[in-house]
């Protein structure tokens, strides 16, 4: 790894060294243990600065969540002023209304919210109450989708079969998932035509971020529409990454298919840990009336409520969307041009504000098309675009934010550059 030379980055290996000897994997979330070694000390904006000295563009933005920047002023004082008055009260505060009052404001199609601390639970949430309204248990979900990282949703392929990705989780727990491959309508019609009397969600990416960066296929959600309301079964759309990401309205608005629950998450609070799950009155009311269970200490805390209407309130008075797109755009064709000027397959797909790089050159149009690509080649350029000062992760998936501008564009494309011409 170009990532171990000696002496590049001595104040991170002996951070590493000893969170090693403190932290199974010298890391708290298993996804960063592929991650790059180096010990970040501060981040504003759209770059980050190591321990040892180096700056990075960062197209991480931890993540996804740091849509509005890293350290964005008016967000980090409205949740130290709101903290200075208690953090939490095991009660409710003004600010969680009117933060809901903004989500709700912001997403258009949706009655009701409860807000929690991780997309993680705000899946669990959602599923349960699926499962609550109609009775019935089994999950269709899709491969390549990811819901977090608890028993009943997490999964992986190995030789074509999909299954557990941990050790120790507990197979049974999959047994009610029926997992098909995605933005295939016919499959779906086929699977529900069969068993959709037993099927109570629906889940999905409605664009498919973590696997690819795809988009579905024209008409392919208005058909899950279709045949969820066919059926009886709840759909979920999972937007932890598209909402406020994508739009105020997230991937609802932008395909314009409405779900029955949303979950929502990274972007809807300038990097603060917040997730939320918005629906139908009807279905969401089961909370309220205590049927249905869904807790959490730390659900809507001042840090976390200020956080929202900081957040939620500045995409809806001074939305960034259109800079956001416009950086996106001219990334994704300069890097697309650096690639052709050296005759090599880069691939460069998605949308701007999430767009996926790879190597390769075939038609994707779901996890299957996806591993086509030569992947691990671009896992294995990583360490050397880190090396070279742009922050990114190896499944190839490029955030960009409302803080990324003209110099961070100048800045990454010639890193990117240079890193190619070194590499190959
Ligand atoms: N759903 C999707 C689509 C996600 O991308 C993620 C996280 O990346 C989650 C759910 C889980 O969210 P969290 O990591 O906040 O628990």
């Amino acid at each position: 790894m170009v990532d171990d030379a000696p002496g590049r980055t001595p104040r991170s290996d002996e951070l590493r060294n000893r969170a090693l000897r403190l932290t199974p994997g010298g890391v708290h979330s298993n996804v960063r243990l592929a991650g790059a070694r180096d010990f970040i000390q501060r981040a504003q904006g759209a770059w980050l600065y190591s321990v040892d000295g180096q700056d990075y563009v960062d197209y991480l933005l931890g993540q996804g969540p740091n849509f509005l920047g890293h350290a964005p002023g008016h967000v980090i004082d409205a949740v130290f002023r709101a903290c200075k008055d208690g953090v939490i009260f095991g009660g409710q505060h003004e600010l969680e209304v009117r933060a809901g009052e903004l989500v709700l404001e912001a997403l258009g199609w949706a009655d009701l919210v409860r807000f929690s601390m991780t997309g993680t639970e705000a899946v669990q949430a959602a599923l349960r109450l699926a499962r609550a309204v109609t009775g019935r248990t089994k999950i269709v979900r899709f491969e390549g989708h990811y819901h977090g990282w608890l028993d009943n949703v997490l999964i992986s392929e190995r030789d074509g079969r999909w299954g557990p990705a941990s050790r120790g989780q507990l197979a049974s727990h999959l047994e009610d998932s029926i997992i098909l491959p995605w933005n295939d309508a016919e499959r779906l019609a086929d699977v529900l035509g069969r068993d959709g009397e037993q099927v109570a969600a629906v889940i999905m990416e409605p664009i498919m971020i973590n696997a690819g960066v795809i988009e579905p296929r024209a008409g392919y959600l208005e058909e899950v529409r279709r045949l969820c309301d066919e059926h009886g079964i709840v759909l979920i759309f999972d937007e932890v990454i598209a909402g406020f990401r994508l739009g105020l309205g997230g991937a609802t608005e932008r395909y314009g298919v409405t779900p029955d629950l949303a979950t929502y998450g990274k972007a809807i609070a300038g990097g603060f840990p917040v997730a939320a799950l918005a629906g139908r009155a009807d279905l969401m009311a089961r909370f309220g009336t205590g049927e249905v269970n869904h807790s959490g200490t730390f659900n809507a805390s001042v840090m976390a409520m200020a956080a929202v209407v900081a957040s939620v309130g500045t995409l809806i008075d001074e939305p960034p969307y259109e800079r956001v797109a416009e950086h996106g755009t001219a990334l994704m064709a300069g890097l697309r041009e650096i690639g052709l000027a050296r005759n090599l397959p880069l691939r460069v797909s998605g949308l701007p504000a999430a767009f996926h790089v790879s190597f390769g050159d075939v038609e994707v149009t779901d996890y299957r098309s996806l591993q086509k690509l030569d992947l691990a080649r671009y896992e294995r350029f990583v360490p050397v675009l880190v090396e070279h000062g742009l922050w990114v992760a190896g499944r190839g998936v490029w955030y960009v934010s409302a803080a990324h501008g003209p110099k961070e564009l100048d800045a990454a494309l010639t890193r990117f550059e240079k890193a190619l011409t070194q590499w190959v």
